[in-house]
């Protein structure tokens, strides 16, 4: 389901991105399924405007966090405010200001990417034509969608779907977009294309990228938050984490067998593939033995967050 802002009769202009200056606070959030899961535990975020990356591993609560925030699930306890409104009790207002695309989301195939906006522009209020035409039109420009707007939404790649999801989800000019892992399963070229799509509306409204992948993180964010079983390992700055890291992350190149023994001995952040080889990184205030410095990545704090190797300031 995409959930986006009912439409009045505006003209285009009134349609189009403003720049706003609007703060998500989430207060103590928690939520246990029936099934004893407990997904949030006491969860605290302040978001403002801009290209916010919640980043964590699968089943870290990611997608419960989302829905929330969506007013698609209930909480146990705790509080959602957008500015002053709260977001747990007014549903309605909220969905006014919210743009949603979830993690799968299905889409009619025998009709164009046009046409199914122009149709869903319609129920939602947008009663003039040329306003229609217009909006829609702004909408298949902006993500990359206007070269093909005429071609059936079946024969669209996984990154077309994805960035028409986004088109759907702005129809109404929200103040706050939420997308949910959208880049898993794009290729590198329509990954790229989608992601610079998110940067430059995250110059304009607020902005939630959910994603276990840490490159879309570090490519675009300018704050995020690393979530793991439920609790928040870090907030910050991307490159604020970085900073803390430097200087504490040494590499080395090593055997598969080395790798193993290695991991029982250091406290190994991340490896990689390197010529056959294994490079890894290791944490480490001091050089830990033969080994180089060298400049963190940031999977390497990804992985110091979730290995709890630093005490990251949640
Ligand atoms: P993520 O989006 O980070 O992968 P989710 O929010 O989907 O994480 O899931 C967090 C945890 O809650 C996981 O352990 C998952 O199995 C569990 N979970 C998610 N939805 C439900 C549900 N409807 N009922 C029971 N458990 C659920």
């Amino acid at each position: 389901m995409i959930l986006s802002p009912r439409q009045g009769s505006e003209s285009c202009r009134d349609n189009l991105p403003n720049r706003t200056s609007m703060k998500l606070q989430i207060q103590h959030l928690s939520k246990t399924y029936s099934n004893g899961i407990q997904a949030l535990k006491n969860i605290d975020l302040t978001i403002g405007n801009g290209l916010f990356g919640l980043l964590g591993p699968n089943g870290a609560g990611k997608s419960t966090l989302m829905r929330t925030i969506a007013t698609l699930q209930e909480p146990d306890t705790g509080s959602v405010h957008l500015d002053e409104l709260n977001v747990l009790t007014k549903k309605h207002e909220v969905r006014k200001l919210l743009g949603y695309l979830p993690q799968e989301f299905g889409t009619y195939k025998n009709i164009s990417a046009e046409e199914m906006l122009n149709h869903i522009a319609i129920l939602k209020g947008i009663t003039d034509k040329k306003v229609r035409r217009a909006l829609t039109h702004r909408l298949l420009d902006q993500t990359n969608l206007f070269g093909v707007r005429n071609k059936k939404l079946g024969s669209y790649s996984g990154g077309m779907k994805q960035r028409f999801g986004v088109a759907q989800a702005l129809l109404g000019n929200p103040k706050i977009l939420i997308v949910d892992e959208p880049t898993a399963g794009l290729d590198p070229a329509e990954r790229k294309r989608f992601l610079n799509m998110l940067s430059e509306l995250g110059e304009q409204i607020i902005v939630i990228l959910s994603t276990h992948i840490v490159d879309d993180v570090e490519e675009i964010c300018s704050n995020m938050s690393i979530i793991d079983k439920g609790v928040v390992k870090y907030t910050g700055r991307p490159l604020d984490a970085l900073e803390t890291l430097r200087g504490r992350v040494w590499k080395k190149t090593v055997t598969k067998m080395e790798e193993s023994q290695f991991d029982e001995t250091y406290r190994i952040l991340s490896s990689r593939l390197a010529d056959g080889m294994i490079e890894i990184h290791v944490f480490s205030d001091n050089n830990p033995g033969v080994f180089e410095k060298t400049k963190p990545v940031l999977e390497d704090v990804y992985f110091a967050a979730i290995k709890n190797y630093l005490p990251f300031e949640a």
